[in-house]
C-alpha cells in the first residue's frame, strides 16, 4: 500500500512540460507559460527556471511591467523574497528593443502588459529564444487577465500552479480581493488578496451579490 502511494506521488511530480524532443534537430525557440492565482508560486517557478538556465551558462534577460514596483525597482521578487535582476519596461514592444543576444527571455507579471505581448513572445520564440512568461491567469473577478489567455494558446508548454485555499485548505486557483476598492489593477500585496478554491470563492461571491 505504502509502496503504491509512493509511486503515485512520484508520477505526479514528473513535469509534463519536459517531454523530450525525439528528433535530432537543434533546439529552436519556444514559449512556456507559468500561470495561477496569487500566492501560487508563479514567480518562484520563473526564478527557478531562469536560475537553472544561468547555471547552464545561458544568457538570460528578464523583463517586468513598470507597474510592478511593489518590492523592488529592477528585480523580479517573489513573495518568499527570492530575487533576480530584471528590466522594467513600459510596453511589450520595448522588450524586443531591449533584448540583446540572449538564449532565454523571462517575463514576469505578464497580465499587466498590453496585448502586443503575444506578438512579442511569438517573435522572440521564432528568433530561436526560449521565452518563459509568468502571470495571473484570472483577475479578482475570475475573468481571464490581459494577454494571458492568448499567451496560453500560442505557448508550447503551459504550467498552472496552485495556491492553498485560505478557508478550507484545498488547492486554490482564485484570487479573492479583500479590499473593496474598484480598481482592477491592484498590486498583489498580502493584505489585499487571499487565494480561494472554487467552492469557497463561489460561496463568498453568492453572499456578496
Ligand atoms: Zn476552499
Amino acid at each position: 500500500m505504502f509502496f503504491n502511494c509512493k509511486i503515485t506521488f512520484f508520477v505526479q511530480l514528473i513535469p509534463m512540460f519536459l517531454e523530450k524532443d525525439l528528433s535530432n534537430k537543434p533546439q529552436k525557440g519556444w514559449i512556456e507559460v507559468i500561470c495561477g492565482s496569487m500566492f501560487s508560486g508563479k514567480t518562484e517557478e520563473l526564478i527557478r527556471r531562469l536560475t537553472r538556465a544561468k547555471i547552464a551558462r545561458q544568457r538570460v534577460e528578464i523583463f517586468k511591467p513598470v507597474i510592478d514596483i511593489r518590492y523592488s525597482e529592477n528585480e523580479v521578487v517573489s513573495h518568499n523574497e527570492n530575487a533576480i535582476r530584471s528590466t522594467p519596461v513600459e510596453t511589450a514592444s520595448n522588450i524586443i528593443l531591449l533584448t540583446g543576444n540572449v538564449d532565454v527571455v523571462g517575463i514576469d507579471e505578464a497580465q499587466f502588459f498590453d496585448n502586443g505581448l503575444i506578438e512579442v513572445c511569438n517573435k522572440l520564440a521564432n528568433m530561436g529564444i526560449r521565452v518563459i512568461v509568468a502571470g495571473l491567469d484570472m483577475d479578482f473577478q475570475g475573468k481571464p487577465f490581459g494577454p494571458m489567455p492568448q499567451l496560453m494558446c500560442v505557448a508550447e508548454y503551459v504550467t498552472k500552479v496552485h495556491a492553498i485555499c485560505m478557508r478550507c485548505g484545498s488547492l486554490a486557483n482564485f484570487s479573492h480581493r479583500l479590499s473593496d476598492r474598484e480598481k482592477l489593477v491592484l498590486l498583489g500585496e498580502k493584505n489585499d488578496y487571499e487565494p480561494l478554491c472554487r467552492e469557497c470563492y463561489f460561496e463568498l461571491s453568492k453572499k456578496q451579490r
